[in-house]
């Protein structure tokens, strides 16, 4: 994402390059960007959600309250084969493989928690290649930080993008800080979820996984159960993640 990011930046520098060159004054960086908003709209509504549970939020459409869709993310081509929930935007399989989380300072608090969920993901056994480390550097695929997202939403989760994990995980900290252990990991848990494509499990937009069920409660991603939902992941969340990866 760091690299999209790099390249839409020089896109964007080109593009200003450009329009400094030409003699037309119209912006012409605004409607690209328009133009891509609006293919992740439509992509999002392909997906089955409803008007009603798309949030523009500026940057992204927030989606089912808790997961991003940034609006320069790359829109994946043609409809994926379907069959847990997912998106058909997944992480390439050397990226599976090598997901950096970087913790900002103002998640270092719950580091235990952090540590509790990456291991739930990296222990899921059988055939799958995902791996989530943590580190410290300049370099990483995902962010995780403390964000007051208001009352009601524990975390909020980036899809995938160009095959890379979502860039971003706001933590609702202050909010969570009242649930046991167990559940503030099982937000952190949720939200890397979204990160590697796995939709929520209780709601009807996405595809469904070949090899699960239309409803688990057992499963992790069941969504609007913060402080309350299950802590470690379940069987099908287990053979969601197996399949994607
Ligand atoms: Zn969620």
């Amino acid at each position: 994402m760091k690299k999209n990011l790099k390249t839409l930046t020089s896109i964007v520098l080109s593009a200003l390059l450009l329009a400094s060159c030409s003699k037309s004054a119209d912006a012409p960086v605004a409607p690209e960007k328009k133009d891509n908003a609006d293919k992740v709209l439509t992509y999002i509504q392909s997906l089955g959600f409803s008007q009603n549970n798309i949030v523009d939020n500026g940057d992204a459409y927030i989606v089912d309250e808790d997961i991003r869709f940034p609006k320069d993310m790359e829109v994946p081509v043609g409809k994926p084969t379907a069959e847990q929930r997912w998106t058909g935007s997944k992480l390439t399989a050397a990226n599976a493989l090598n997901i950096r989380i970087k913790v900002d300072p103002s998640m270092t608090s719950m580091m235990p928690e952090i540590n509790s969920a990456i291991n739930q993901w990296n222990t899921i056994g059988g055939a799958i290649a995902l791996h989530i480390t943590i580190v410290t550097g300049t370099s990483y695929d995902i962010l995780i930080k403390d964000t007051n997202l208001g009352a009601g939403i524990c975390g909020q989760g980036t899809f995938p993008s160009g095959g890379k994990a979502g860039n971003l995980i706001q933590i609702n900290k202050s909010y969570i800080a009242g649930n046991s252990f167990a559940q503030r990991q099982r937000t952190i848990t949720h939200e890397i979820g979204h990160n590697i494509s796995i939709m929520h499990t209780n709601q009807t937009g996405g595809l469904l996984i070949m090899g699960t069920p239309p409803s688990d409660p057992l499963s992790i991603m069941n969504a609007g159960q913060c402080g309350s939902g299950a802590t470690v992941l379940s069987n099908f969340d287990k053979v969601a993640a197996q399949w994607l990866y």
